[in-house]
């Protein structure tokens, strides 16, 4: 299968589901070794989950299939480009490679205002909309040096 085909696959999955009443026109495939592996589309609705995004849901399959936390080797596929959860999510994943297909400007112009997340993250704490508080960090750094010195963790 080509690049268009795993694409294609993506885009019929956003729309198939989104006539279904699972969520909003989005979907994901993730494809391993020429392979799909998993799948996912936006399910934020229909399971009241806000982070149940095409991406994070086909993310999250994929790594129960592979039985990994890494999705090294992997590329992903989603029917828009990813919102910054979803971006993030798959570089914690550390996935090889993203293809998109609507923009950001896309989902914006029908209501998804992803590009607002991401006017906010590089603005200072204190210029964000939801405001932010820093407390304890002296008690919260306890624990970080406990993993610090923790003999058998596992690194991700
Ligand atoms: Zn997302």
């Amino acid at each position: 299968m080509s690049r268009e085909d795993f694409m294609r696959q993506a885009i019929d999955l956003s729309g198939e589901r989104m006539r279904a009443g699972l969520g909003g026109p989005f979907g994901a495939v993730i494809v391993k070794d020429g392979k799909v592996i998993a799948e996912g589309s936006n399910q934020v609705t229909s399971t009241s989950d806000p982070t149940a995004h095409a991406e994070v849901v086909a993310i999250r399959a994929a790594c129960k299939v592979l039985d990994s936390f890494s999705l090294e080797g992997c590329e992903i596929y989603t029917s828009c480009e990813p919102c910054p959860m979803c971006l993030s999510a798959i570089y914690w994943a550390r996935l090889d490679r993203i293809f998109y297909a609507n923009g950001r400007e896309d989902a914006a112009a029908i209501g998804f205002d992803d590009d607002h997340i991401y006017q906010e993250i590089p603005k200072a704490l204190e210029l964000r909309e939801i405001p932010t508080e820093r407390l304890l960090a002296g008690e919260a750094w306890l624990v970080f040096a406990e993993w610090q010195e923790k003999t058998d963790k596992i690194m991700y």
